[in-house]
């Protein structure tokens, strides 16, 4: 697997706190990986050591395949773009004059483009409308559009979504997708809104205090928390064959226990094994959300 970014047993200390505690991630390229953690894991920290705002205590991450010790990692980080916590835009311009002033700081000798960007986070109709007086999902999108101005094929998103209303959350859900299936950019994106997240994630980390918990692909994910009839009967026998003969996935959990995944008709199963003098001691239908999947791996009550 080609990743754009690896962290092994990264570590950053606050006096005695260990904000990370041997954090270790792998990041596909052309993945949107979600970052996902409660409050305070330790997902800004991360995001702020792989942007060069900080330095990490020990261990290291790899930009690229190039080591963050190594001297060329800045060269690395010039293909990426990031938001961390707010988006740094100057308040008193217009879209389009942010989009001009970030053009200038990477030293682009024109303006090609800009128009393109306003378009592509659907801005480009805000005319002499300061940034201040824009609605938060319109200056995430802005920040987006300003991480988006060094052309980078990987983008770092810190909480994009926090306090957006739900149209500004499909607004920016839609620009995420397009970025990535369209432009082929990898996004790595952190969030404590787990539902949110399962909406755009091909692949997620889980975080929690400082430490890389589980990593899993969405698909692996789906499988995990997948819905199932459990039935459970004296004797197991003529169920499984009627499974076998229907084609439907299931798990023996005990004598007396099978877990039925796919499509079960409930009614002509009972109808069809009744017949044959089967006798069920109970049907039910199960299901594991995401946050329960999470709150299983790290313990305790998730804290929205
Ligand atoms: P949130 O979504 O609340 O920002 P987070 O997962 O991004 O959560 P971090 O901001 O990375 O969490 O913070 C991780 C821990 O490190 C927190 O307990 C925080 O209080 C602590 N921390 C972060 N920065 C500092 C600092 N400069 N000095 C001391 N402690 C810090």
């Amino acid at each position: 697997m080609d990743y754009v970014l690896t962290s092994d047993r990264l570590c950053k200390n606050y006096r005695s706190f260990k904000a990370l505690d041997n954090f270790s991630v792998h990041i596909p390229k052309g993945s949107i990986y979600g970052l996902v953690g409660r409050n305070g894991a330790g997902k800004t920290t991360f995001i702020r050591l792989i942007c060069g705002l900080q330095r990490p205590s020990s261990g290291n991450y790899s930009l690229y395949g190039v080591n963050s010790n190594s001297s060329k990692i800045e060269k690395q980080r010039s293909r990426m773009g990031a938001v961390v916590e707010t988006p740094s835009l100057f308040l008193d311009m217009t879209a389009k004059d942010n989009l001009i002033h970030q053009y200038k700081l990477l030293g682009k000798p024109d303006n090609d483009g800009i128009d393109e960007l306003l378009k592509l986070v659907g801005l480009e109709n805000t005319g002499k409308k300061k940034a201040k007086n824009f609605s938060l999902g319109m200056k995430q999108r802005l920040g987006i559009a300003v991480a988006l101005a060094g052309n980078p094929d990987f983008i770092v998103l810190d909480e994009p979504i926090n306090g957006l209303d739900p149209q500004g959350i499909v607004e920016v859900r839609e620009l995420l997708l397009k970025l990535n299936q369209e432009m082929g950019i990898t996004i790595l994106i952190s969030s404590h809104i787990l539902d949110e997240l399962s909406r755009l994630a091909t692949n997620y980390g889980f975080v929690d205090r400082g430490h890389i918990v589980k990593e899993i692909s969405a698909e692996e994910l789906e499988n995990a928390c997948k819905k199932y009839i459990s039935v459970k009967a004296e004797n197991l026998n003529a169920l499984l064959r009627y499974l076998d003969n229907n084609n439907l996935p299931y798990t023996v959990i005990s004598d007396e226990e099978a877990q039925i995944y796919g499509k079960l008709d409930i009614n002509d199963c009972v109808i069809s094994l009744h017949n044959q003098g089967f006798k069920f001691l109970s049907i039910s239908e199960h299901e594991e959300s995401l946050e329960s999947y999470f709150i299983n791996l790290v313990g305790g009550k998730y804290d929205d």
